[in-house]
């Protein structure tokens, strides 16, 4: 398989060298030259095997510089640590509507979906391009790749991982969860800006060539965590066939039948792993794009103006608060045909104006997709409270964002297809809000979020998930901070 850059698609590259590099030429992100296809028996053929056997399937035409036995042991290695033997299981709701629970890896996000694989990938491409230079890897969170990232290569020989979260713009648990982070390779910065500050940051250091040369000298090599690594992207895509299966397996659908798909989206890649799933072969209606207040999603897809001309709005769903969506670049390399030249001329407009502006064909192509909606923060509050009442089901805001926007979409357009919804994050990485949502004066009268999770716990007969009520006890160990021009020097250490 063939990697082409969407800024520059002549210069192509392996999968195994996309992973280690990251970001592609003239900062563009790595997109197959051709996505892969099923054969005809591929989906019945998944049906009788567990999740990491289904996932090596999806994964294999993709990155074929593995072989598939391979990446199966990489997948069972990576998914072990998950709380489910099923890794990503479906919790059936009334209407049709199947919530994927895809958090039950060991941070409560669905990042671990990727990020438990990605350092397996990332050693085994290493090798194989011939890397022999430390890799650094640097990642702009917005609450959960931090952590997740931090988890899956803290410790992995030959790797250094710095993290930089948005100070202020994280929940009090993701917080918790990173600064405590142990592995003698691990740096954690609060960086004194929004999300899109920080991802902007990272992209500068990727990009500036004396940094780079810098870096070179000492024998260090950057690479990316974020989604727009390639091998974030591709162990997405598994989750969506394998849940297809899942629904066919237990008579809830038919083979061959459409499903939609409604994700809440930030950065784009989870829903873009989707619509990948689709390209491959999968049997997708629509897929559904829920945002947040931060709705320039909602608004492009309406109309095919992006503009991040607006006020950014910190609120109960903080991974999804973000302006500036990566993988869209993907997207739009998909909606112009490939024609790497438009897709520089939009990001062009981007850099300088803010924004940019889709029409004819692309506009046309992008609404036979996709719907776009969003959620208010009141919204959310009452999806959560109606989802337990009526479903005696907890969800998280960030899943409740979802779920709103799905019920608008069903209203405005009558189609009741059976729907996968991306359920991202545990309720109880977000106690606070999930609380509030459901009795906001237990949520007044409770001292912190810690207390907070113990009344859900209560509330919805669970308990408190280890990976955050063992948080209470773990010292705190990093505690650097940054202004947004300060992101190199607080590299520090690690670059040395
Ligand atoms: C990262 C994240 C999202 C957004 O996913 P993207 O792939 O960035 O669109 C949504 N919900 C949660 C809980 C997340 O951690």
């Amino acid at each position: 398989m063939q990697y082409v850059s969407t800024r520059a698609s002549g210069a192509h590259a392996s999968g195994a060298q996309a992973i280690v590099s990251g970001l592609a030429a003239e900062g563009g992100l790595y997109v197959a030259r051709e996505i892969p296809r099923f054969g005809p028996q591929f989906l019945s053929s998944l049906l009788p095997l567990d999740y990491p056997a289904r996932a090596a399937r999806v994964l294999a035409p993709w990155l074929d510089d593995f072989s598939e036995p391979a990446l199966e042991q990489m997948c069972r290695a990576a998914y072990a640590r998950f709380d489910d033997a099923r890794v990503a299981p479906i919790k059936r709701l009334s209407g049709g509507r199947a919530v994927l629970e895809l958090w039950h890896g060991p941070t409560l996000a669905f990042k671990d979906m990727a990020l438990q694989l990605l350092p397996r990938l990332m050693t085994a491409s290493g090798e194989l391009v011939g890397e022999k230079r430390e890799i650094l890897i640097l990642v702009a969170t917005s609450g959960d790749t931090g952590k997740a990232a931090l988890e899956g290569f803290s410790d992995v020989p030959g790797v250094r991982i710095c993290v930089f979260f948005p100070d202020g713009g994280v929940s009090e648990a993701q917080k918790l969860q990173m600064v405590t982070q142990e592995g003698a390779n691990t740096r954690v910065v609060a960086v004194n800006g929004n999300f899109d500050d920080a991802q902007t940051g990272v992209k500068q250091i990727f990009t500036d060539p004396e940094k780079i040369r810098l870096l070179d000298q000492r024998g260090i090599v950057l690479s990316s965590a974020n989604s727009i690594n390639l091998g974030r992207l591709v162990p997405q895509i598994a989750y969506y066939v394998s849940a297809y299966a899942d629904l066919v397996a237990s008579g809830t659908i038919k083979l061959g039948e459409n499903v939609n798909i409604c994700v809440p989206t930030g950065n784009f890649g989870n829903i873009l792993a989707a619509l990948y799933a689709g390209r491959m072969g999968l049997p997708l209606g629509k897929l559904i794009c829920a945002s947040n207040s931060n709705n320039v999603l909602t608004d492009f897809i309406k109309t095919g103006v992006y503009d991040r001309n607006r006020a950014f709005r910190l609120t109960t769903s903080p991974s999804m608060d973000i302006l500036i969506s990566s993988n869209l670049e993907r997207l739009l390399y998909d909606l112009a045909g490939q024609d790497d030249g438009q897709v520089r001329a939009w990001m062009g407009a981007l850099a300088r104006e803010g924004r940019y502006s889709l029409d004819g064909a692309a506009l046309d192509a992008l609404h036979q997709l996709m719907y776009g909606g969003w959620a208010s923060e009141e919204a959310v509050a009452d999806e959560i409270k109606r989802t337990l009442s009526e479903d005696k089901y907890l969800i998280d805001p960030h899943t409740a964002v979802a779920m709103r926007v799905l019920r608008t979409y069903r209203e405005e357009t009558g189609d009741d297809a059976p729907v996968i919804i991306a359920s991202t994050a545990s309720p109880f990485k977000f106690g606070r809000s999930v609380l509030s949502a459901i009795d906001p004066e237990a949520a007044k009268r409770a001292p912190d979020d810690f207390a907070c999770c113990d009344a859900l716990a209560a509330r919805s007969g669970s308990i408190v998930p280890d990976a955050i009520a063992s948080l209470r006890k773990k010292p705190i160990r990093h505690r650097a901070q940054c202004a947004i021009d300060g992101m190199w020097d607080a590299l520090g250490p690690l670059t040395q």
